[in-house]
């Protein structure tokens, strides 16, 4: 069957607003950003004219590639593990950098984003499953890694971004999911601590939380997920052989 980006990003849609119903959450609440890794610009296109402005890319040079031939009011998001010397291609440039998962990454964002003079708002990345083929900061470790980032200027840390592990039943995700809501609700009771830091906005801290893809993003939104990436719901199955070109 052909592939319609078009129909597929109306089911994604209207799954969010249904799940978004049943947990009496509003709709504007949640961000669907298009995972577009591997799949060519004309196909994304269609995704851009059916509306989709939030767009996710793995690989720094694939991204800046895509960044340059596609429209400019985009908001392109670096989902994938970033190496400290690809930092200066992207810093300042991106919508959101969700993969932050040690304190020398943060240090070269800010380092980065300082000599430029612009600004970069970012995730730290939890390894939530503890799963060893998986990136992320651990659990346990979280509070004092934002701790240290938030000292860093240039840089806004506005939140969490997991990775949950490729279950066949979505429902196995949901206590994870739970446990990350739990930790952005732990470190914003904080907040008088937090806010009071130079570089954290007035009254505001951790409210961007990312999880949730093509295979368990209805109960990442259930569950309060603000950003759910969906890439194979959208654009169909990947063929990681054409991203060969674009190794970082
Ligand atoms: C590829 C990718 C996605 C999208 O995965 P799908 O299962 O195709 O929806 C989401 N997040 C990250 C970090 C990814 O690398």
């Amino acid at each position: 069957m052909a592939l319609d980006v078009r129909k597929n990003l109306k089911e994604v849609q209207e799954n969010i607003e249904k799940a978004c119903e049943r947990a009496g959450r509003d709709i504007s609440e949640v961000t669907l950003i298009a995972v577009s890794k591997t799949k060519p610009v004309d196909l994304i296109m269609e995704a851009y004219d059916a509306g989709i402005r939030d767009f996710g890319e793995n690989k720094v040079q694939e991204l800046t590639r895509k960044m340059e031939e596609m429209p400019s009011d985009i908001n392109w998001h670096m989902i994938g593990h970033l190496q400290k010397n690809k930092v200066k291609y992207i810093a300042g440039k991106v919508k959101l950098i969700h993969s932050v998962d040690s304190f020398e990454l943060a240090e070269e964002i800010s380092r980065q984003c300082v000599k430029k003079d612009v600004s970069q708002d970012i995730l730290v990345e939890i390894n939530i499953g503890d799963e060893d083929s998986k990136f992320g900061v651990s659990y346990d470790r979280v509070t004092e890694l934002v701790d240290k980032i938030i000292g860093l200027p240039k840089i806004t840390l506005r939140g969490l971004m997991c990775i949950a592990p490729n279950v066949d039943n979505s429902e196995k995700n949901r206590e994870l999911f739970k446990k990350m809501i739990k930790k952005a609700v732990d470190i914003n009771s904080n907040k008088m601590y937090y806010v009071n830091r130079e570089n954290t906005r007035p009254g505001r801290f951790l409210d961007v939380l990312s999880f949730g893809m093509t295979n368990d993003y209805v109960v990442a939104v259930e569950e309060g997920a603000t950003m759910v990436r969906v890439g194979t719901g959208i654009f169909g199955e990947r063929d990681y052989g054409l991203q060969g070109g674009f190794n970082q």
